[in-house]
């Protein structure tokens, strides 16, 4: 462990503060943090966790969330400019639109959006359940999915369900081409290939199995087989190798990066402790609505 990293263990420690970090972060943030997790695992720990100060390294809708579920708590996101592009796709007011114009359908909001946008659906999933949520909407709704249409599309598929689909994607993911996925299988014959489900149906098509990141982790563990090609951010090379010292993982060529994760960094996670800023706020009547369709999420068994 560096100086930096003692640093901050102690700051926490004196601010009684919890670090909650996404898969995707650099590893000298996930080596210092208490809980490392995907989206929906970082959810349910900020609805659970009883701490005065609540550091999310990770994007901003990360953080946001936890704001939503613990309230009480002071929220930080170390660098304030981590915002998650794909968040910002689909706006509240082009949603009152769509509702207007579909007023029967359940409108089912990814987890990668704003506070604001989350006050306007009525639940929210993430990658990792989003099969699960689909399939607790009644058969007769009608389903508007929004921002990731590849999500949506593969879900789509998978479900058998037609939804509607907002046009939204992570610029990331969708950047993936059948022709690496295939480049991949040519390289490493031997390997399987996960993917995120965040990539174009073709790709998932070609690839073995599409999971969520926490999903990916859990899944190698259990599956005997010792060589993964990783189609998703490179930040979760960092656990998948620690926690599998004798598996090998291959990138897509070119690899796959994240410049919003890497906003955060072990100076500035160090500075929001001393500081106790930036803080994430959100506007209580927002708050009050957007907490809803979390819940509601986090209520599918
Ligand atoms: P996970 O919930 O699978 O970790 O995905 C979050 C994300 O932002 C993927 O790009
Ligand atoms: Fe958003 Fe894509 Fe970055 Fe995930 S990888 S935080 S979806 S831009």
């Amino acid at each position: 462990m560096n100086d930096l990293q003692k640093e901050i263990l102690e700051l926490k420690n004196s601010r009684k503060a919890i670090i909650l970090a996404h898969n995707y972060v650099t590893g000298d943030l996930q080596e210092i943090a208490d809980f490392v997790g995907d989206s929906l695992e970082l959810s349910r720990r900020a609805a659970e966790v009883k701490a005065e100060v609540i550091v999310v390294c990770g994007v901003r809708f990360m953080a946001e969330t936890a704001k939503l579920l613990s309230p009480e708590a002071k929220v930080l996101l170390p660098n304030p400019d981590a915002g998650c592009p794909m968040a910002d796709m689909a706006d509240p007011d082009e949603i009152k639109k769509a509702r207007a114009a579909h007023p029967g359908a359940v409108v089912c909001a990814y987890v990668n959006t704003t506070a604001a946008t989350k006050a306007e659906v009525d639940i929210c999933c993430t990658s990792g359940n989003a099969e699960k949520i689909i399939r607790s909407i009644p058969k007769d709704k009608e389903i508007l999915f929004l921002p990731d249409r590849n999500l949506g599309a593969n879900i789509s598929l998978q479900e058998k369900r037609e939804m509607i689909l907002w046009e939204g994607c992570c610029p990331i993911h969708d950047a993936v081409t059948p022709e690496m996925i295939r480049a991949a299988r040519a390289a490493h014959p031997t390997a399987e290939i996960i993917i995120h489900p965040e990539c174009k149906s073709e790709c998932v098509a070609l690839a073995d199995r599409a999971l969520s990141t926490g999903g990916m982790l859990s899944y190698i563990k259990t599956s005997g087989k010792k060589e993964f090609v990783v189609a998703t951010e490179c930040g979760i090379l960092f656990r998948l190798r620690n926690e599998n010292p004798d598996c090998t993982f291959y990138e897509l060529p070119g690899g796959l990066l994240c410049r919003d994760m890497k906003k955060i960094t072990l100076e500035n996670l160090r500075d929001c402790l001393v500081n106790l800023a930036p803080e994430v706020t959100i506007p209580p009547e927002t708050a009050k609505r957007a907490v809803n369709s979390i819940r509601a999420m986090l209520a599918v068994k």
